[in-house]
């Protein structure tokens, strides 16, 4: 029956950046499906934990810096992982910061931070992930990507750079590794309620242009891309490589 498609039993994820916000919804939403979670992050993911304990699921932690990581470092994560839940099914690639700056002032430390986290770490945490999932047969990585993998945003250089590398990250893993059974596709979340938009939303101005934009009306909640998580990481998606799926109101259509 489909909706068995959808089912997450039996698999295993990690998700970096699990500790709040987005990462922490993606987490919850693989646990309701069925997944034990490895929780990646820099805080304290125990809150998360006992959240997808409370759901049924295994849940361990892992605390790293992704600004900090060797890729030798990055290997042993996938490797703990593995030693921990017994396999890795699926890869969450959300952790993320963002610096505000205009270009021409933008320093060296913002640009090389930004591009550190949301692109260095993406890629060889997928390349760590791959390499153990082309061994096992196959998995499913999703990338987290942002409405800045299309548009310029505003003061976010780094940012919108290092998203749009994601996105063509996405692609060219997909076609090296569609035939091998990994599946590799993208997330672009709309503008969502969490931590890293608390700036814009906090200037009022900001905040009503942004919301007059968006079709649906609101900012979105990590809730509204559980259903999009479940769907990539699941065998409903089996013949899905390479998509970059906005889950964003319908910000772009506008
Ligand atoms: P958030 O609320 O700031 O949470 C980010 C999480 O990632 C935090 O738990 C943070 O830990 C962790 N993290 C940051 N740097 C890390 C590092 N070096 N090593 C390990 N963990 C680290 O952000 P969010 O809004 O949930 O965003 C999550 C992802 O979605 C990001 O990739 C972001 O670019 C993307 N995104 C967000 C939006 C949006 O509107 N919010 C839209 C599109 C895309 P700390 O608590 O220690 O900071």
């Amino acid at each position: 029956m489909i909706l068995d498609d959808f089912s997450l039993a039996g698999r295993t994820a990690l998700v970096t950046g699990a500790a709040r916000g987005l990462g922490q919804g993606y987490a919850l939403a693989l646990a309701e499906a069925g997944a034990d979670v490895a929780l990646l992050d820099r805080s304290d993911c125990s809150q998360t934990a006992a959240q997808v304990r409370a759901l049924g699921r295994r849940a361990t932690a892992i605390e790293a810096d992704l600004s900090q990581t060797a890729q030798a470092e990055i290997d042993g994560i996938v490797a703990l992982v593995v030693a921990e839940l017994g396999r890795l099914d699926i890869l969450i690639n959300n952790a993320g910061i963002i610096r505000r700056q205009p270009a021409v002032q933008h320093s060296a430390d913002n640009w090389n931070d930004v591009l550190t986290v949301n692109l260095d770490a993406v890629f060889f945490l997928s390349q760590a992930a791959g390499r153990e999932m082309i061994a096992q047969g196959g998995g499913k990585i999703v990338n987290i990507a942002s409405m800045l993998s299309y548009q310029g945003g505003i003061l976010v250089p780094s940012y919108t750079a290092a998203k749009h590398a994601v996105a063509g990250l996405t692609k060219a893993l997909a076609n090296e590794w569609a035939a091998l059974g990994v599946n590799v596709n993208a997330i672009a979340p709309g503008y969502m309620a969490t931590d890293n938009t608390a700036p814009i939303r906090a200037d009022a101005d900001r905040e009503a242009s942004i919301s007059t934009r968006i079709p649906a009306g609101r900012w979105g909640l990590p809730r509204d891309l559980a259903g999009a998580v479940v769907f990539l990481a699941s065998p409903a998606s089996d013949y899905v490589h390479g998509a970059i799926i906005p889950v964003d109101g319908g910000w772009l259509t506008r």
